[in-house]
């Protein structure tokens, strides 16, 4: 058994998520090499070339250091889906007079004279959280899809050869969702695993059970072996226990409903995820992606600032590396699934 598939069983699967529609590389590389070095299973990011090399050269990076190579996962969508799409405004229609409402919503740093150098949203950065549309006070913010044409899928994909695929699901988009399958069998592309990714805002625990009940005997048509990944609170940035809270719930609701596979938190995870499970919570791992970010914020900030990698930076890095290590560490230690 691989080590990603012993630490799903063993209940220890730790993945990274750096976003389905961030482009931001530097920050994707240095995110890579430094949550492999951790220990990370599995590095979730989005489905594109430069920023798949930007995670691979973070990857070798750690394996030169020691660090085994985690799965590179991709993300898609089965439809229009806010986690595809970016902030988009023309700063030359902006009132010289406003107090830039919108600088101050965005958590990637996205927007802002100060932050970018740029007045408007600097798309590489954005991840298309959607803080910042009601922000604007003259409704100038729109958004813009980013999700990938289906013709373009499989070529894609057989390019850049992907361990793992992460599908963002809706209720009610079964066509949807048997097209991309269509596609990922089309690409020839191997998978170790396919993660579903749904939360519960269509009708609650009940109906995400049917849901992914109708997807496992789709995946299991088509051959490919489920993840099933609970969106507590999707994009949420919220990096509080109330937010931690309602992906545990949605776990402990869903638990006896969902089909065999193994079940990963998402949404709204952090530091305080792992305290709140209980002994036979059944969960095979966690996924992290704004409490990732934001620990190593200022090491990232400090080398960009220098125009270096932050994995250049010896002076930098190794502080950088014990913040990702105390996020990662006690679930590669715990002791919560079958094999323990
Ligand atoms: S607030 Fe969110 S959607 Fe708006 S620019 Fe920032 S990252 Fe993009
Ligand atoms: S809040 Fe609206 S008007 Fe003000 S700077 Fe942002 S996009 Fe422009």
């Amino acid at each position: 058994m691989s080590p990603p598939e012993q630490a799903l069983a063993q209940g220890q699967w730790v993945k990274l998520i750096c976003g389905a529609s961030n482009q931001d590389l530097a920050a994707i590389e240095d995110l890579a090499g430094l949550y492999s070095l951790a220990g990370v299973h599995c590095i979730d990011a989005a489905a594109d070339a430069a920023v798949v090399g930007a995670v691979r050269r973070g990857m070798a990076w750690a394996a030169e250091r020691g660090s085994s190579v985690p799965w590179l996962m991709v993300s898609l969508s089965d439809g229009p889906d806010p986690h595809f799409r970016k902030a988009w405004f023309d700063p030359e229609r902006c009132p010289p007079a406003c107090r830039r409402p919108c600088e101050q919503a965005c958590p990637a740093l996205a927007i802002g004279l100060a932050a970018t150098g740029a007045a408007g949203v600097l798309a590489d950065r954005c991840y298309g959280c959607g803080r910042c549309l009601p922000a604007c006070p003259y409704g100038l913010i729109e958004e813009r899809s980013q999700v990938l044409a289906a013709g373009s899928v499989p070529a894609l994909l057989a390019d850049i050869r992907p361990d793992a695929i992460e599908l963002h699901c809706q209720a009610g988009r079964d066509g949807g969702f048997a097209d991309r399958l269509g596609q990922l069998v089309a690409s020839g592309v191997p998978l170790q695993r396919l993660a579903v990714s749904m939360g519960a805002e269509a009708g609650g625990a009940p109906a995400l059970g049917e849901h992914l009940w109708q997807r496992f005997d789709r995946l299991r048509e088509a051959g490919f072996r489920p993840l099933w990944q609970l969106d507590g609170r999707p994009m949420s940035g919220d990096l509080g226990r109330g937010a931690a809270r309602v992906a545990v719930r949605l776990l402990s609701q869903v638990r006896s409903l969902a089909p065999p596979g193994p079940l990963q938190l998402a949404g709204g995870t952090n530091g305080h995820t792992l305290g709140l499970l209980e002994p036979d919570s059944g969960v095979a791992g966690v996924a992290f992606g704004g409490e990732a970010r934001r620990r190593l914020q200022p090491w990232l900030q400090a080398a960009h600032g220098q125009g270096r990698r932050l994995l250049d930076c010896p002076a930098l890095w190794p502080p950088a590396l014990e913040h990702a290590q105390a996020l990662v560490q006690p679930w590669l230690q715990r002791c919560g699934g079958r094999g323990c």
